[in-house]
Protein backbone atom coordinates (compact mmCIF):
# COMPACT_ATOMS: atom_id res chain seq x y z
CA UNK A 1 0.00 0.00 0.00
CA UNK A 2 1.11 3.42 -0.81
CA UNK A 3 -0.17 6.55 -0.35
CA UNK A 4 0.26 10.06 -2.44
CA UNK A 5 -0.93 13.47 -1.21
CA UNK A 6 -1.26 16.59 -3.62
CA UNK A 7 -1.63 19.75 -1.93
CA UNK A 8 -1.58 23.56 -2.13
CA UNK A 9 -3.98 23.49 -5.18
CA UNK A 10 -4.67 26.94 -6.12
CA UNK A 11 -7.88 25.50 -8.36
CA UNK A 12 -8.89 22.07 -7.81
CA UNK A 13 -12.24 21.43 -10.45
CA UNK A 14 -13.70 18.26 -8.90
CA UNK A 15 -15.89 17.52 -11.76
CA UNK A 16 -18.27 16.31 -9.46
CA UNK A 17 -22.68 16.48 -9.74
CA UNK A 18 -22.62 19.74 -7.55
CA UNK A 19 -19.61 21.09 -9.86
CA UNK A 20 -17.23 21.61 -6.93
CA UNK A 21 -14.07 24.14 -7.43
CA UNK A 22 -11.59 24.52 -4.98
CA UNK A 23 -9.23 27.11 -3.40
CA UNK A 24 -6.28 25.69 -1.90
CA UNK A 25 -7.32 22.26 -2.12
CA UNK A 26 -5.50 18.66 -1.81
CA UNK A 27 -5.94 15.39 -3.15
CA UNK A 28 -5.11 12.47 -1.06
CA UNK A 29 -4.58 8.87 -2.88
CA UNK A 30 -4.34 5.06 -1.71
CA UNK A 31 -2.25 3.02 -4.23
CA UNK A 32 -4.57 3.79 -7.35
CA UNK A 33 -7.60 5.18 -5.97
CA UNK A 34 -8.53 8.63 -4.24
CA UNK A 35 -9.46 8.23 -0.57
CA UNK A 36 -10.14 12.11 -0.07
CA UNK A 37 -10.77 15.25 -1.28
CA UNK A 38 -11.19 18.76 0.05
CA UNK A 39 -9.13 21.41 1.11
CA UNK A 40 -5.64 21.32 2.05
CA UNK A 41 -6.25 21.82 5.58
CA UNK A 42 -8.81 19.36 6.09
CA UNK A 43 -7.12 16.34 4.58
CA UNK A 44 -3.82 14.08 6.20
CA UNK A 45 -0.36 16.35 6.33
CA UNK A 46 1.84 13.79 5.13
CA UNK A 47 1.91 10.49 2.49
CA UNK A 48 4.60 8.48 1.31
CA UNK A 49 4.98 10.97 -1.87
CA UNK A 50 3.65 14.51 -1.49
CA UNK A 51 3.80 16.42 -4.25
CA UNK A 52 3.45 20.65 -3.22
CA UNK A 53 1.89 22.90 -5.88
CA UNK A 54 2.39 26.17 -3.40
CA UNK A 55 -1.09 27.42 -4.87
CA UNK A 56 0.32 27.95 -8.65
CA UNK A 57 -1.83 25.13 -10.60
CA UNK A 58 -4.95 23.98 -11.50
CA UNK A 59 -6.01 20.76 -11.55
CA UNK A 60 -8.85 18.67 -12.90
CA UNK A 61 -9.69 14.95 -14.13
CA UNK A 62 -7.69 13.61 -16.63
CA UNK A 63 -8.89 14.17 -19.98
CA UNK A 64 -10.41 11.40 -22.00
CA UNK A 65 -10.38 11.08 -25.48
CA UNK A 66 -12.48 9.14 -27.31
CA UNK A 67 -11.68 8.42 -30.59
CA UNK A 68 -7.97 8.32 -32.50
CA UNK A 69 -6.17 6.41 -34.68
CA UNK A 70 -2.98 6.21 -33.41
CA UNK A 71 -1.13 4.71 -36.30
CA UNK A 72 -1.86 7.76 -38.10
CA UNK A 73 0.90 9.60 -36.24
CA UNK A 74 3.01 7.78 -39.18
CA UNK A 75 1.67 9.72 -41.96
CA UNK A 76 0.81 13.39 -40.93
CA UNK A 77 0.71 15.86 -43.40
CA UNK A 78 1.33 13.80 -46.59
CA UNK A 79 1.72 16.45 -49.41
CA UNK A 80 -0.80 14.93 -51.75
CA UNK A 81 -3.46 14.79 -49.04
CA UNK A 82 -2.90 17.87 -47.44
CA UNK A 83 -6.21 19.69 -49.02
CA UNK A 84 -8.03 16.57 -49.80
CA UNK A 85 -11.75 15.45 -48.40
CA UNK A 86 -12.61 12.13 -46.56
CA UNK A 87 -12.79 9.81 -49.20
CA UNK A 88 -10.00 11.95 -51.38
CA UNK A 89 -7.71 11.88 -48.45
CA UNK A 90 -8.29 8.43 -47.79
CA UNK A 91 -7.48 6.96 -50.81
CA UNK A 92 -4.36 8.79 -50.80
CA UNK A 93 -3.15 7.21 -47.65
CA UNK A 94 -4.37 3.34 -47.86
CA UNK A 95 -1.32 2.57 -50.20
CA UNK A 96 0.92 4.18 -47.83
CA UNK A 97 -0.67 2.63 -44.51
CA UNK A 98 -0.15 -0.32 -46.51
CA UNK A 99 2.96 -0.11 -45.10
CA UNK A 100 2.42 -0.25 -42.12
CA UNK A 101 4.35 -2.63 -39.85
CA UNK A 102 4.18 -3.70 -36.20
CA UNK A 103 7.16 -2.27 -35.21
CA UNK A 104 4.94 1.02 -36.75
CA UNK A 105 2.59 0.13 -34.71
CA UNK A 106 4.22 -0.01 -31.48
CA UNK A 107 6.20 3.34 -32.51
CA UNK A 108 2.90 5.44 -32.97
CA UNK A 109 1.11 4.34 -30.19
CA UNK A 110 3.71 5.10 -27.96
CA UNK A 111 4.02 8.88 -30.05
CA UNK A 112 0.36 9.29 -30.81
CA UNK A 113 0.21 8.26 -26.13
CA UNK A 114 2.98 10.90 -25.94
CA UNK A 115 1.32 13.68 -27.26
CA UNK A 116 -2.05 12.70 -25.72
CA UNK A 117 -0.85 12.89 -22.14
CA UNK A 118 0.99 15.87 -22.50
CA UNK A 119 -1.73 17.77 -23.66
CA UNK A 120 -4.27 16.63 -20.59
CA UNK A 121 -5.25 13.15 -21.78
CA UNK A 122 -5.36 10.27 -19.03
CA UNK A 123 -7.39 7.80 -21.01
CA UNK A 124 -7.84 7.18 -24.32
CA UNK A 125 -9.47 5.06 -27.15
CA UNK A 126 -7.76 3.84 -30.32
CA UNK A 127 -9.33 2.87 -33.18
CA UNK A 128 -6.63 0.23 -35.42
CA UNK A 129 -8.57 -0.37 -38.51
CA UNK A 130 -5.55 -1.68 -41.12
CA UNK A 131 -3.70 -4.85 -40.24
CA UNK A 132 -1.51 -5.13 -42.71
CA UNK A 133 2.11 -7.54 -42.97
CA UNK A 134 2.59 -8.29 -39.43
CA UNK A 135 0.18 -5.59 -37.99
CA UNK A 136 -1.83 -6.63 -34.69
CA UNK A 137 -3.36 -5.19 -31.99
CA UNK A 138 -1.29 -6.82 -29.70
CA UNK A 139 1.91 -4.20 -30.37
CA UNK A 140 -0.28 -1.56 -29.52
CA UNK A 141 -1.48 -2.57 -26.42
CA UNK A 142 2.26 -3.36 -25.34
CA UNK A 143 3.24 0.01 -26.21
CA UNK A 144 0.58 2.03 -24.11
CA UNK A 145 0.70 -0.33 -21.38
CA UNK A 146 4.24 0.41 -21.50
CA UNK A 147 3.79 4.26 -21.49
CA UNK A 148 1.21 4.21 -18.78
CA UNK A 149 -1.84 5.46 -20.08
CA UNK A 150 -5.48 4.18 -19.14
CA UNK A 151 -6.76 2.44 -22.70
CA UNK A 152 -9.93 1.49 -24.27
CA UNK A 153 -8.69 -0.29 -27.20
CA UNK A 154 -10.57 -1.16 -30.60
CA UNK A 155 -10.21 -4.09 -32.46
CA UNK A 156 -11.11 -2.09 -36.21
CA UNK A 157 -11.89 -4.19 -38.89
CA UNK A 158 -12.46 -3.42 -42.70
CA UNK A 159 -13.57 -6.30 -44.74
CA UNK A 160 -15.61 -4.68 -48.29
CA UNK A 161 -12.79 -3.68 -50.85
CA UNK A 162 -13.02 -1.89 -54.32
CA UNK A 163 -14.29 -4.84 -56.01
CA UNK A 164 -17.49 -5.55 -53.69
CA UNK A 165 -18.22 -1.45 -54.25
CA UNK A 166 -16.24 -0.53 -50.49
CA UNK A 167 -13.73 2.48 -50.80
CA UNK A 168 -10.37 0.39 -49.08
CA UNK A 169 -8.06 -1.25 -52.03
CA UNK A 170 -9.08 -5.33 -51.47
CA UNK A 171 -5.15 -5.75 -50.22
CA UNK A 172 -6.22 -3.63 -47.55
CA UNK A 173 -9.29 -6.10 -46.11
CA UNK A 174 -9.35 -9.12 -44.02
CA UNK A 175 -11.92 -12.03 -44.02
CA UNK A 176 -14.99 -11.41 -41.84
CA UNK A 177 -14.15 -14.94 -40.13
CA UNK A 178 -10.39 -13.87 -39.22
CA UNK A 179 -11.99 -10.70 -38.29
CA UNK A 180 -14.39 -12.37 -36.00
CA UNK A 181 -11.72 -14.86 -34.19
CA UNK A 182 -9.00 -12.14 -33.69
CA UNK A 183 -11.74 -9.93 -32.12
CA UNK A 184 -12.59 -12.63 -29.62
CA UNK A 185 -9.07 -14.03 -29.08
CA UNK A 186 -8.13 -10.58 -27.86
CA UNK A 187 -11.13 -9.93 -26.02
CA UNK A 188 -10.53 -12.96 -23.99
CA UNK A 189 -6.86 -11.99 -23.65
CA UNK A 190 -7.49 -8.64 -22.37
CA UNK A 191 -10.63 -7.41 -21.63
CA UNK A 192 -10.52 -6.17 -18.04
CA UNK A 193 -14.27 -5.37 -16.91
CA UNK A 194 -13.16 -4.83 -13.42
CA UNK A 195 -13.49 -0.95 -12.22
CA UNK A 196 -10.53 0.97 -12.48
CA UNK A 197 -9.12 -1.35 -15.23
CA UNK A 198 -6.27 0.12 -17.40
CA UNK A 199 -7.44 -2.02 -20.16
CA UNK A 200 -10.77 -2.83 -21.58
CA UNK A 201 -11.62 -3.88 -25.56
CA UNK A 202 -13.89 -2.76 -28.26
CA UNK A 203 -14.93 -4.20 -31.34
CA UNK A 204 -14.75 -1.42 -34.21
CA UNK A 205 -15.87 -2.56 -37.77
CA UNK A 206 -14.27 0.63 -39.63
CA UNK A 207 -17.09 2.70 -41.62
CA UNK A 208 -19.98 1.66 -43.53
CA UNK A 209 -18.09 1.91 -46.81
CA UNK A 210 -15.81 -0.36 -45.62
CA UNK A 211 -17.50 -3.37 -43.78
CA UNK A 212 -20.74 -5.46 -44.42
CA UNK A 213 -23.70 -5.08 -42.42
CA UNK A 214 -23.22 -8.66 -41.41
CA UNK A 215 -19.93 -8.24 -40.07
CA UNK A 216 -21.71 -4.89 -37.79
CA UNK A 217 -24.41 -7.48 -36.76
CA UNK A 218 -21.83 -10.29 -35.76
CA UNK A 219 -19.73 -8.01 -34.39
CA UNK A 220 -22.17 -6.81 -31.97
CA UNK A 221 -23.87 -9.83 -30.97
CA UNK A 222 -19.85 -10.73 -30.21
CA UNK A 223 -19.50 -7.81 -28.02
CA UNK A 224 -22.85 -8.24 -26.23
CA UNK A 225 -21.58 -11.65 -25.02
CA UNK A 226 -18.91 -10.20 -22.89
CA UNK A 227 -19.80 -7.45 -20.07
CA UNK A 228 -18.19 -4.22 -20.55
CA UNK A 229 -16.77 -4.41 -24.44
CA UNK A 230 -18.26 -1.52 -26.33
CA UNK A 231 -19.08 -1.06 -30.28
CA UNK A 232 -17.35 2.09 -31.88
CA UNK A 233 -17.68 2.84 -35.73
CA UNK A 234 -17.48 6.21 -38.01
CA UNK A 235 -20.74 7.06 -38.49
CA UNK A 236 -22.19 10.37 -40.75
CA UNK A 237 -18.62 11.54 -40.97
CA UNK A 238 -19.66 14.13 -44.40
CA UNK A 239 -22.38 14.17 -47.20
CA UNK A 240 -20.46 11.45 -49.25
CA UNK A 241 -20.73 9.50 -46.31
CA UNK A 242 -24.37 9.84 -46.56
CA UNK A 243 -25.02 9.49 -50.15
CA UNK A 244 -22.89 5.89 -49.81
CA UNK A 245 -25.66 5.06 -47.13
CA UNK A 246 -28.58 5.92 -49.34
CA UNK A 247 -26.81 4.61 -52.54
CA UNK A 248 -25.72 1.55 -50.99
CA UNK A 249 -28.32 0.90 -48.18
CA UNK A 250 -30.97 2.78 -49.11
CA UNK A 251 -30.91 4.52 -45.79
CA UNK A 252 -29.78 7.60 -43.62
CA UNK A 253 -26.61 6.44 -41.84
CA UNK A 254 -28.78 6.90 -38.16
CA UNK A 255 -30.55 4.14 -39.70
CA UNK A 256 -28.46 2.35 -40.87
CA UNK A 257 -26.78 2.11 -37.31
CA UNK A 258 -30.19 1.16 -36.24
CA UNK A 259 -30.92 -1.59 -38.71
CA UNK A 260 -27.32 -3.40 -37.94
CA UNK A 261 -27.96 -3.05 -34.13
CA UNK A 262 -25.56 -0.27 -33.47
CA UNK A 263 -27.82 1.93 -31.59
CA UNK A 264 -27.55 1.61 -27.32
CA UNK A 265 -25.93 2.76 -24.45
CA UNK A 266 -22.80 0.36 -25.44
CA UNK A 267 -22.23 2.02 -28.54
CA UNK A 268 -20.60 5.34 -29.60
CA UNK A 269 -19.90 6.62 -33.06
CA UNK A 270 -17.34 9.05 -34.38
CA UNK A 271 -17.99 11.95 -35.53
CA UNK A 272 -21.91 12.46 -36.85
CA UNK A 273 -21.35 15.89 -38.64
CA UNK A 274 -24.42 15.12 -40.93
CA UNK A 275 -26.86 13.11 -38.42
CA UNK A 276 -30.21 13.90 -39.11
CA UNK A 277 -32.63 15.38 -36.16
CA UNK A 278 -34.66 12.23 -36.17
CA UNK A 279 -31.54 10.14 -35.55
CA UNK A 280 -30.56 13.00 -33.03
CA UNK A 281 -33.27 12.09 -31.21
CA UNK A 282 -32.99 8.60 -31.58
CA UNK A 283 -29.73 8.80 -29.76
CA UNK A 284 -30.79 11.06 -27.05
CA UNK A 285 -33.61 7.86 -26.04
CA UNK A 286 -30.91 4.60 -26.87
CA UNK A 287 -28.01 6.46 -25.18
CA UNK A 288 -26.18 5.94 -28.12
CA UNK A 289 -22.49 8.23 -27.62
CA UNK A 290 -21.07 10.21 -30.13
CA UNK A 291 -17.41 11.27 -30.00
CA UNK A 292 -17.03 14.56 -31.32
CA UNK A 293 -13.75 15.45 -33.56
CA UNK A 294 -14.19 19.37 -34.39
CA UNK A 295 -10.62 19.49 -35.80
CA UNK A 296 -10.59 16.89 -38.26
CA UNK A 297 -14.21 17.73 -39.50
CA UNK A 298 -12.75 20.99 -39.99
CA UNK A 299 -9.71 19.85 -41.78
CA UNK A 300 -11.68 17.51 -44.13
CA UNK A 301 -14.17 20.06 -44.36
CA UNK A 302 -16.37 17.77 -43.04
CA UNK A 303 -18.85 20.47 -41.66
CA UNK A 304 -19.51 21.28 -37.65
CA UNK A 305 -21.71 18.29 -35.39
CA UNK A 306 -24.51 19.63 -33.73
CA UNK A 307 -23.28 19.07 -30.48
CA UNK A 308 -25.54 21.42 -28.49
CA UNK A 309 -28.88 19.98 -30.16
CA UNK A 310 -27.45 16.78 -29.34
CA UNK A 311 -26.65 17.62 -25.70
CA UNK A 312 -30.46 19.06 -25.75
CA UNK A 313 -31.32 15.48 -26.56
CA UNK A 314 -29.10 14.18 -23.76
CA UNK A 315 -26.65 12.43 -26.06
CA UNK A 316 -23.50 11.15 -24.36
CA UNK A 317 -20.81 13.29 -26.12
CA UNK A 318 -16.97 13.29 -25.57
CA UNK A 319 -14.65 14.48 -27.26
CA UNK A 320 -11.90 12.61 -29.75
CA UNK A 321 -8.46 14.20 -31.62
CA UNK A 322 -9.43 11.55 -34.39
CA UNK A 323 -6.38 10.16 -36.28
CA UNK A 324 -3.16 12.67 -36.55
CA UNK A 325 -3.23 12.50 -40.19
CA UNK A 326 -6.61 14.10 -40.12
CA UNK A 327 -5.92 16.94 -37.30
CA UNK A 328 -2.99 16.53 -37.68
CA UNK A 329 -2.41 17.25 -34.41
CA UNK A 330 -3.23 15.10 -31.28
CA UNK A 331 -3.55 18.24 -28.76
CA UNK A 332 -6.51 17.03 -26.54
CA UNK A 333 -6.88 20.78 -24.86
CA UNK A 334 -6.87 22.35 -28.14
CA UNK A 335 -9.21 19.78 -29.13
CA UNK A 336 -11.58 21.00 -26.49
CA UNK A 337 -10.75 24.75 -27.14
CA UNK A 338 -11.76 24.20 -30.70
CA UNK A 339 -15.07 22.44 -29.72
CA UNK A 340 -16.02 25.54 -27.63
CA UNK A 341 -15.16 28.09 -30.61
CA UNK A 342 -17.08 26.03 -33.31
CA UNK A 343 -19.88 25.03 -31.05
CA UNK A 344 -20.27 29.10 -31.15
CA UNK A 345 -19.96 29.43 -34.83
CA UNK A 346 -22.59 26.62 -36.33
CA UNK A 347 -25.28 28.02 -33.73
CA UNK A 348 -23.91 31.88 -34.48
CA UNK A 349 -24.44 31.87 -30.55
CA UNK A 350 -21.90 32.76 -27.95
CA UNK A 351 -23.85 31.18 -25.37
CA UNK A 352 -24.10 27.45 -27.25
CA UNK A 353 -21.24 25.87 -25.13
CA UNK A 354 -19.22 27.65 -22.56
CA UNK A 355 -15.75 26.81 -20.64
CA UNK A 356 -17.15 24.75 -18.28
CA UNK A 357 -19.55 22.84 -20.65
CA UNK A 358 -16.77 21.53 -22.90
CA UNK A 359 -14.81 20.81 -19.66
CA UNK A 360 -17.77 18.33 -18.97
CA UNK A 361 -17.09 17.03 -22.81
CA UNK A 362 -13.95 16.61 -21.94
CA UNK A 363 -14.02 14.66 -18.67
CA UNK A 364 -17.29 13.29 -17.98
CA UNK A 365 -18.57 13.48 -21.29
CA UNK A 366 -16.16 10.87 -22.85
CA UNK A 367 -15.79 8.37 -19.42
CA UNK A 368 -19.65 7.67 -20.28
CA UNK A 369 -19.11 7.47 -24.16
CA UNK A 370 -16.65 4.77 -22.96
CA UNK A 371 -18.99 3.55 -20.06
CA UNK A 372 -16.83 4.18 -17.42
CA UNK A 373 -18.65 5.33 -13.78
CA UNK A 374 -14.48 5.27 -11.99
CA UNK A 375 -12.92 8.23 -14.07
CA UNK A 376 -13.96 11.82 -15.55
CA UNK A 377 -14.19 12.91 -11.38
CA UNK A 378 -11.61 13.84 -8.59
CA UNK A 379 -13.90 11.92 -5.53
CA UNK A 380 -13.31 9.40 -2.83
CA UNK A 381 -13.28 6.15 -4.77
CA UNK A 382 -12.46 7.17 -8.11
CA UNK A 383 -9.35 6.41 -10.13
CA UNK A 384 -6.39 8.67 -9.49
CA UNK A 385 -6.40 10.32 -12.72
CA UNK A 386 -5.68 14.07 -12.31
CA UNK A 387 -3.61 16.92 -14.20
CA UNK A 388 -1.93 19.77 -13.39
CA UNK A 389 -1.39 22.91 -14.76
CA UNK A 390 0.62 25.94 -13.71
CA UNK A 391 -0.79 29.37 -13.72
CA UNK A 392 1.98 31.14 -13.49
CA UNK A 393 2.41 31.58 -18.05
CA UNK A 394 1.95 34.00 -20.60
CA UNK A 395 -1.21 31.95 -21.45
CA UNK A 396 -3.01 32.47 -18.28
CA UNK A 397 -2.23 36.15 -17.60
CA UNK A 398 -4.66 38.56 -17.01
CA UNK A 399 -7.13 35.51 -16.69
CA UNK A 400 -6.72 34.58 -12.77
CA UNK A 401 -10.08 35.28 -11.72
CA UNK A 402 -11.25 32.77 -13.97
CA UNK A 403 -8.56 29.84 -14.41
CA UNK A 404 -11.27 27.18 -15.04
CA UNK A 405 -12.50 29.08 -17.96
CA UNK A 406 -9.44 30.34 -18.69
CA UNK A 407 -8.24 26.76 -19.54
CA UNK A 408 -10.55 26.93 -22.39
CA UNK A 409 -10.80 30.55 -23.10
CA UNK A 410 -6.35 30.97 -22.78
CA UNK A 411 -4.96 27.62 -22.78
CA UNK A 412 -3.87 25.25 -25.50
CA UNK A 413 -0.19 24.24 -24.36
CA UNK A 414 1.03 21.08 -22.05
CA UNK A 415 0.72 20.06 -18.75
CA UNK A 416 3.21 19.78 -16.01
CA UNK A 417 2.17 16.79 -14.22
CA UNK A 418 -0.48 13.93 -14.90
CA UNK A 419 -0.91 11.01 -12.74
CA UNK A 420 -2.61 7.90 -14.22
CA UNK A 421 -3.84 5.11 -11.66
CA UNK A 422 -2.11 6.68 -8.98
CA UNK A 423 1.54 7.31 -10.68
CA UNK A 424 3.00 10.18 -11.99
CA UNK A 425 3.92 9.89 -15.64
CA UNK A 426 3.97 13.59 -16.01
CA UNK A 427 6.35 15.70 -14.03
CA UNK A 428 7.29 19.08 -14.54
CA UNK A 429 6.32 19.21 -18.47
CA UNK A 430 8.51 15.66 -18.84
CA UNK A 431 7.38 12.12 -19.55
CA UNK A 432 8.58 9.74 -16.92
CA UNK A 433 7.77 6.96 -19.00
CA UNK A 434 9.46 7.06 -22.04
CA UNK A 435 12.33 8.86 -23.23
CA UNK A 436 10.61 11.41 -25.78
CA UNK A 437 13.42 12.60 -28.05
CA UNK A 438 14.65 8.59 -28.84
CA UNK A 439 10.71 7.94 -29.49
CA UNK A 440 10.59 11.27 -31.92
CA UNK A 441 13.58 10.29 -33.92
CA UNK A 442 11.97 6.54 -33.98
CA UNK A 443 8.88 7.90 -35.21
CA UNK A 444 10.62 9.95 -37.77
CA UNK A 445 12.33 7.76 -39.03
CA UNK A 446 10.06 5.40 -39.55
CA UNK A 447 7.71 7.92 -41.12
CA UNK A 448 9.99 8.63 -43.66
CA UNK A 449 10.59 4.90 -44.31
CA UNK A 450 7.24 4.56 -45.07
CA UNK A 451 6.74 6.98 -46.97
CA UNK A 452 9.52 6.30 -49.27
CA UNK A 453 8.50 2.37 -49.56
CA UNK A 454 4.99 3.78 -51.09
CA UNK A 455 6.72 6.12 -53.32
CA UNK A 456 9.36 3.54 -54.91
CA UNK A 457 6.91 0.98 -55.53
ZN1 LIG B 1 -11.56 8.32 -37.34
Amino acid sequence: MSTLLVKNIHTLVMMDPARQELSNGAIFVRDHVIEQVGLTSDLPQSADEVLDLQNRHIVLPGLVNTHHHFYQTLTRVVPAAQNCDLFNWLTTLYPIWANLTAEGVYISAQMAAAELILSGCTTASDHLYIYPNDCTLDSEIQAVQAIGMRFHASRGSMSVGESLGGLPPDSLVEKEIDILNDSQRLIEQYHDHSRHAMLRMTLAPCSPFSVSQDLMRESAAMARAYPGVRLHTHLAENTSDVEYSLATFGLIPGDYAESVGWLGEDVWHAHCVQLSDDSIAKFGRTGTGVAHCPCSNMRLASGIAPIRKMLNHRVPVGLGVDGSASNDTGNLLQEARSAFLVARVRDCDAAAMTARDVLELATIGGARVLGRDDIGTLAPGMSADFIAIDLDRPSFAGALHDPVAALIFCHTGSVDYSFIHGRKVVDQGHLTTVDLPVLVEKANNYAVQMLDIAITR
